[in-house]
């Protein structure tokens, strides 16, 4: 399905994004949540880098599926030993790419599915609201639940985060590849 990805662009600086092809989704979620390792899952080759030191990467890297779409790789937020400075500079590119990309059509948001949603997730998701950018919601490790808890933990932070909307979510493992296959199939529509 994701035949063809290549790494177009590592953006750094605000507006210095590639030129728009048919489809935009990104990607976003805290440091250390597994979204390097899903990207890699979904294209089937290890071509994002898996944090060794998370909150390091502090760019936008905009991987082009099939020359037909991008889908972006967002820094990754909630790292605690990151500057002010740097917390800043994050912000402000993210703010610029959510206002300013008008190719950008649907973000996932990955939260890690043993946990209840932090209030770095609640509070991008209140940003995106604002922004009225469309999301969906990832739960990732999913292989790290039990199955006989997996509902639960589902029922959990689907009611939680039923208090700012309804939303579809993926329950995915990039380890044992669980929930991949519908994950892409959604990115396909
Ligand atoms: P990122 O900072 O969001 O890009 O997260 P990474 O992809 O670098 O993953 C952070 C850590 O979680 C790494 O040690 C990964 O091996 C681990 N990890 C990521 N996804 C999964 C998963 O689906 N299952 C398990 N068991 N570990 C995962």
């Amino acid at each position: 399905m994701f035949n063809k990805v290549e790494l177009v662009k590592t953006v750094y600086k605000k507006g210095e994004y590639p030129s728009p092809l048919n489809a935009e989704i990104a990607f976003a979620g805290r440091s250390n949540v597994g979204k390097s390792s899903l990207l890699n899952k979904l294209f089937g080759i290890k071509i994002a880098k898996i944090s060794s030191n998370p909150g390091k990467t502090r760019s936008i890297n905009f991987y082009s599926v099939n020359n037909k779409g991008y889908l972006v790789d967002l820094p990754g937020y909630g790292f605690a030993n990151v500057s002010k400075e740097e917390k800043k500079k994050w912000a402000e590119l993210l703010e610029d790419y959510f206002v300013n990309r008008y190719s950008l059509q649907m973000i996932f948001l990955l939260i890690d599915h043993r946990h209840e949603p932090q209030k770095k997730d609640l509070e991008m998701i209140q940003w995106l609201r604002g922004l009225e950018i469309p999301f969906m919601i990832v739960l990732t490790k999913l292989d790290k639940v039990k199955k006989s808890e997996r509902q639960k933990k589902l029922r959990i932070i689907q009611s939680e985060l039923s208090k700012y909307g309804d939303y579809l979510y993926f329950p995915v493992s990039a380890k044992t590849g669980e929930g991949i296959g519908a994950l892409k199939n959604e990115i396909s529509k």
